[in-house]
């Protein structure tokens, strides 16, 4: 509890960058914070993992998290471990999703640890993981599930409602009602046209927006992802080539086999065999069968998809498939190629121009995948160079990102004229992109604000007169 009556809002990730996603939003009563991601991608975005929280943890009251990728729920364990107390509230398919997610982290960030101080590479002696399985699990008994489209009352004074946005399995937007006054948070806003999601709802009333922008500045192919996909598969297999397919995989791995499946079924393909490489690929899987009211699929549909493409979950499978020389499409994470079993098999098929890389998601700044978008002539994998010589190709319609009209077609859903958007999520240049449009269509005021910046949205003591002027 604190006198001020300002309620106020710091940004302390996904400013200026599209991960870390941290929004902190300090009331005279309680103290909330909407997501808790990691920040990914160059080392020094990494490096600010290690920094100390900048607001006492234990003063927290509520963590209220949109959706399960690592960008927004990977800094859980982490604030935990420095003393938050309260609950972290999100939907029961975010709650399972992330509770996969962060123990496969904290498994690989232990891998890591114990791999450098084995081969001397890290400049610490004991290199440590950001945090432990066993951190995850403390951090699991603060989960608390909510249904979407329920008001969840937090306080006398604030009350919040988890609205399906179409990005992931269970991922929502927010709207929160605090001092009488709207304030929505879009998590990461899906696509109108998904295989797997109806289009994400929208927000009838804003008084303040925070809205991502990870493609402000683009818009997809308007060539369906069917058909893009088709002749990228054709075209590798008439080479008799490897097609690899990084992606995450939560999301866009099952909505590839969804697509596949089409594709064979239709005979639009050959009938090669797919692979799903990730230790956490059946079980996201298994995950959207559990939740069928929460996508588009049918069971059976569901049955028949996931029975056709072959699991991978050791490691030693993973070489063996490599071994073996007949035609076929991996799907392997990392999906920006930053880490994971995808590089193993980048090593041997990015020499050969038979094979091709296709990369269907957004790729940060300073990873292997974005190097790849930009053209690069050669690869650094565990210290070793690789020249690129395999066909690198795209499917930017298979994002699970909206582009900046489905962006603008979400903003123009608000019928009262918002007092701030805030402009997150995005690169610079497309958040600058995209605040320019939304000044452009609406005449809405903007801000895109920095890493740590610390805004007063309004005076609580103050009764709100409402803008009910329309756009
Ligand atoms: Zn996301």
């Amino acid at each position: 509890m604190n006198n001020n009556p300002d309620v106020h809002l710091t940004f302390l990730g996904a400013a200026g960058t599209v991960t870390g996603s941290k929004h902190l939003l300090q009331t005279p009563g309680l103290n909330i914070l909407v997501d808790c991601g990691l920040f990914q991608g160059i080392k020094p975005l990494r490096e600010m993992n290690w920094d100390q929280f900048s607001f006492p943890p234990q003063a927290v009251n509520f963590i209220i998290l949109t959706h399960a990728h690592l960008d927004h729920c990977g800094y859980l364990p982490v604030l935990v471990k420095q003393g938050f107390k309260g609950s972290i509230i999100m939907t029961p398919p975010t709650a399972e999703l992330a509770k996969l997610i962060l123990l496969d982290s904290a498994n690989l960030q232990e891998e890591d640890a114990k791999h450098a101080k084995e081969n001397g590479y890290s400049k610490h002696e004991n290199p440590l993981p950001l945090y432990t399985q066993e951190d995850v699990h403390h951090t699991l008994g603060h989960f608390q599930y909510q249904n979407d489209e329920e008001w969840i009352v937090l306080s006398s004074d604030i009350r919040f409602r988890f609205r399906r946005n179409g990005h992931i399995l269970g991922s929502c937007f927010v709207e929160m009602d605090c001092y009488g006054r709207r304030i929505v948070f879009s998590g990461d806003l899906g696509r109108q046209n998904s295989v797997l999601f109806p289009p994400p709802l929208e927000p009838d009333r804003a008084d303040f927006l925070l809205i991502e922008s990870t493609y402000g500045n683009r818009l997809h192919s308007k060539t369906p992802a069917i058909d893009q996909l088709a002749d990228v598969i054709n075209e590798c297999m008439n080479r008799d080539g490897n097609l690899l397919i990084p992606s995450f995989a939560v999301g866009r791995a099952q909505e590839l086999m969804v697509l596949i499946h089409e594709l064979k079924k239709s005979n639009r393909i050959p009938n090669v065999p797919v692979y799903l490489d990730t230790p956490m690929g059946e079980e996201a899987t298994t995950i959207l069968e559990h939740f069928p009211q929460w996508h588009k699929l049918d069971p059976k549909t569901c049955n028949a998809i996931f029975a056709e493409v072959k699991m991978v979950k050791k490691l030693d499978d993973t070489f063996n498939l490599i071994k073996n020389k007949e035609r076929k499409i991996v799907i392997a994470a990392s999906g920006m190629l930053t880490g994971g079993r995808v590089l193993h098999y980048i090593k041997e098929y990015v020499n050969h121009d038979r094979n091709t890389i296709l990369l269907v998601g957004y790729q940060a700044e300073g990873t292997r995948g974005r190097a790849l978008h930009e053209g690069t002539h050669e690869l650094k994998m565990h210290g070793k160079y690789f020249d690129v010589r395999a066909q690198v190709r795209e499917l930017d319609t298979l994002s699970g990102h909206a582009d900046q009209s489905e962006l603008i077609k979400w903003v123009g859903a608000i019928r009262n004229k918002p007092e701030r958007i805030f402009i997150v999520h995005g690169e610079p240049d497309a958040a600058y992109a995209f605040s320019n449009k939304i000044k452009h269509v609406f005449g809405y005021n903007t801000l895109i604000p920095s890493l740590r910046q610390d805004v007063v949205l309004f005076d609580s003591s103050k009764p709100f007169s409402g803008n009910t002027s329309g756009n």
